[in-house]
């Protein structure tokens, strides 16, 4: 599943190349996880002035109205001068002056949203509740500390929910309870404020770094497919049940919590 370094490094992939295309046409494929929320014609003509990023969502900022893009579980971008005539997982295409957007989605659980602009309903309703961005100055440790007081549920869980901290999802929540030394089961309310600082850090330190690590194969990225292993290459824990810590030579283990799959060391990661 595409997570918040991967959409983050498939913006860079092609938002320097978009801005200021004029939009010339949409074409839809099979129906993704919400509606287009508007005629396909009615992009036409409409430039594109600049791609952000809010948690796994990327905003096309249109000279009116925005196009909210989501990866779901198995979407990826790419954007081309000329591409091939889509095929059965090309779901969205977005026909610009500058190329052409696509999304490829096998899963559907992805989407192409159009909405008036950011106070829209619509948007609201996808936006409107996500927690502060991890690699924005909004993201205080302070603030941190303060929300995980006030929930009893396991940390990685909490990490997991967004409402702290938007974007921390199931790969990079296990990497950083470990660079914290924090065991994932532990209530989010028992973390001291130093522990709390301690896991502020690594969440920043393992978003970014992952963001890095994508961003030095942009070079190769002209087909913007993102490869999530690309991102795994450097893991500590996750997906490493069975082998030994990369710190303390004990067995990395994986437990489920909240059917998704947890990896830490017992070591190095004790409570
Ligand atoms: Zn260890």
């Amino acid at each position: 599943m595409p997570e918040l370094p991967e959409v983050e490094v498939t913006r860079l992939s092609f938002a320097d190349r978009i801005a200021g295309a004029r939009i010339e046409s949409a074409r839809l494929g099979k129906p993704l996880r919400w509606p287009l929320g508007c005629e396909p014609e009615q992009l036409r003509g409409r430039t594109v002035r600049a791609v952000r990023r809010r948690g796994k969502y990327l905003l096309l900022d249109l000279d009116q109205g925005l196009l909210l893009l989501h990866l779901g579980m198995s979407g990826s971008l790419v954007f081309a001068d000329r591409l091939p005539a889509p095929g059965p997982h090309d779901h969205f295409d977005l026909v610009t002056s500058r190329g052409t957007l696509r999304l490829n989605d096998p899963r559907r659980f992805g989407a192409a949203v159009f909405a008036g602009g950011e106070d829209d309903p619509t948007a609201l309703k996808l936006l409107g509740r996500l927690g502060v961005e991890p690699l924005s100055g909004d993201f205080d440790a302070g603030a941190f500390h303060q929300g995980l007081q006030r929930l009893k549920a396991p940390v990685k869980q909490v990490l997991l929910a967004g409402e702290l901290v938007v974007g921390v999802g199931n790969i990079y929540a296990s990497e950083a309870l470990f660079h914290a030394g924090i065991r994932p089961t532990l209530a989010a309310s028992r973390i001291s404020r130093p522990r709390a600082a301690k896991l502020h850090r690594a969440v920043q330190e393992v978003l970014a770094q992952a963001v890095r690590q994508g961003g030095s194969t942009l070079r190769d990225f002209s087909n913007a497919h993102g490869e999530a292993g690309l991102f795994q290459l450097d893991a500590m824990v996750y997906g490493r049940a069975g082998q030994p810590c990369r710190v303390c030579a004990t067995v990395v283990r994986t437990i489920r919590q909240g059917q998704r799959a947890t990896y830490f060391c017992p070591q190095c990661q004790k409570s």
